[in-house]
């Protein structure tokens, strides 16, 4: 398939023309969550950047197989395979089971993303449902001497791996340093170094989720599950991983290893990364106690938030920024936001009554070619959007009758707008905003019914003060023979 997309590679570190691996199919996985509290801000940023990339190969004609994992097991509290596991300890405070909870919260998670219009992968397999996938892979693994059991735990042995493979590649770290910043392993460690991680956990006995195995009763380490699941239903090798920028280490560089030692190669042709949404220049994030939930921000339910903010204007936001690049919160920038995407909307809407004319006076063919750009781009959506809120002034001229366009060309222009922004960027009118509008509507139209009926009862007092209070509200009245019209300021 021919395309222009060059894509960006965390593992070159340069853009790169996109190639599908067996056209017209591409194989897709980003790391999904960790079910064991609410989605915030940074949820939606992962989930959002790999939706309009989804979404984009489909547009370019591809048939997608997206997966996105569910980490149900496994995900302790610290990257050092110590600490409780992190749906162990909501399960224990909450008096629930581990299954609970991660049902709760994944239902909720498919709220929050089906709010912000991010479309459902298609597989989303969990790690509770992968453990014998999981132990087949460990068992390649150690038969290739790349791991090791120790009291009923199997650990990856980094340093015999690093003998013959580069481990650090992606990251862009070296074993050596990464092992002089390591702490050292006290005497109680089972591991050989610092750098080695968890393929098998042996559980104690008070640990709730355990599964047999020939090595002991215990649950796969965290980094596990992604590998062991894009081969399942990717292949070994595959088009494009992504994930957010903090998965990158250890995680991302610990599923590297795990295939090249388990399938004797790597899966991934492009890594993809997100870049952190931060607040007041800080990461936002659970570990870092300063995140909004999605829920908070619909809501307008935070200390830092001045109002709330639709589900769509939080989508226009992130997407606004390039995602490779930092995203700052802040009130000014959702407000802004806001603005925009009913700026841009609006305009969408009104392409329907834009009138033809033999002629054109707009340049519709440059606007076309500048968008594809942008996402050919590294998937470019800041510069795609501002290139259509610049558009804008062209549609209401159009509408307006000061330009004129040909049948053809308004296709055209109609083609670009609906494309873009609604399969694409997946914007779509807020239906909140819809439904409000329509019931603000009929009750100024019930309002004025009742000032009529005043007007026929001779009740000029009454009705000039349903007119005056309406005008306060910024509604103007104008009347007619046949009762009257109204407009919001
Ligand atoms: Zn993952």
């Amino acid at each position: 398939m021919i395309n222009n997309f060059h894509i960006y590679n965390t593992l070159t570190r340069k853009k790169e023309p996109f190639e599908a691996l067996n056209p017209p199919k591409v194989g897709l996985y980003a790391c999904g969550p960790t079910v064991y509290g609410d989605a915030h801000l940074g949820h939606a940023r992962q989930a959002i950047t790999f939706d309009i990339l989804f979404r984009y190969l489909q547009h370019l004609g591809y048939k997608v197989r997206y997966v996105r994992n569910i980490t149900d097991v496994g995900h302790l509290e610290n990257d050092a395979d110590e600490g409780e596991d992190k749906i162990q300890v909501k399960a224990r405070l909450e008096s629930l089971e581990p299954m609970e909870v991660v049902q709760h919260y994944m239902n909720r998670y498919h709220m929050n993303m089906d709010a912000l219009n991010v479309l459902r992968p298609s597989i989303e397999p969990r790690a509770s449902g992968h453990i014998i996938e999981q132990q087949e892979l460990i068992v390649k693994i150690m038969d290739a001497g790349y791991a090791y059991e120790v009291n009923g735990s199997v650990y990856f042995d980094v340093n015999a791996y690093n003998e013959t493979h580069p481990y650090g590649q992606l990251s862009g770290r070296k074993v050596e340093d990464l092992l002089s910043n390591t702490r050292a392993l006290d005497g109680q460690s089972e591991k050989k170094s610092g750098l080695d991680f968890a393929l098998w956990k042996k559980a104690d006995p008070l640990h709730i989720m355990q599964w047999p195995s020939k090595w002991s009763d215990g649950y796969p380490g965290w980094h596990l599950e992604c590998s062991a699941m894009s081969t399942k239903y990717l292949g070994e090798q595959f088009d494009i991983h992504g994930g957010g920028i903090d998965l990158l280490f250890p995680h991302h560089e610990c599923e590297i290893a795990q295939n090249v030692a388990g399938y004797g190669k790597a899966a991934v042709r492009y890594w993809m990364h997100n870049n952190m949404i931060t607040i007041g220049g800080q990461k936002m994030g659970r570990s870092f106690g300063n995140f909004i939930t999605l829920d908070q921000l619909f809501e307008g339910d935070h200390a830092l938030l001045e109002q709330a903010y639709g589900p769509m204007t939080i989508r226009f936001f992130i997407l606004q920024a390039h995602y490779r690049s930092t995203l700052d919160f802040s009130n000014e920038a959702l407000k802004a936001s806001e603005k925009g995407l009913i700026r841009l909307l609006n305009a969408v809407a009104t392409l329907d009554s834009i009138k033809t004319s033999d002629t054109s006076s707009v340049d519709v063919a440059t606007l076309e070619e500048r968008c594809s750009q942008a996402m050919e781009d590294d998937m470019n959506t800041a510069k795609l959007i501002g290139l259509l809120l610049g558009g804008v002034n062209i549609i209401h001229k159009l509408a307006e009758g000061k330009e004129s366009i040909a049948e053809k060309e308004l296709e055209k222009l109609k083609n670009i707008y609906f494309s873009w922004v609604y399969s694409v960027l997946g914007l779509e009118q807020p239906e909140e905003s819809g439904k409000a509008n329509e019931i603000t509507g009929d009750l100024i139209t019930m309002i004025l019914n009742l000032r009529n009926d005043a007007k026929s009862s001779r009740d000029f007092e009454t009705a000039d003060r349903i007119r005056k209070e309406l005008t306060n509200m910024g509604i103007t009245v104008k009347d007619r023979k046949d009762g009257a019209d109204w407009e919001i300021n």
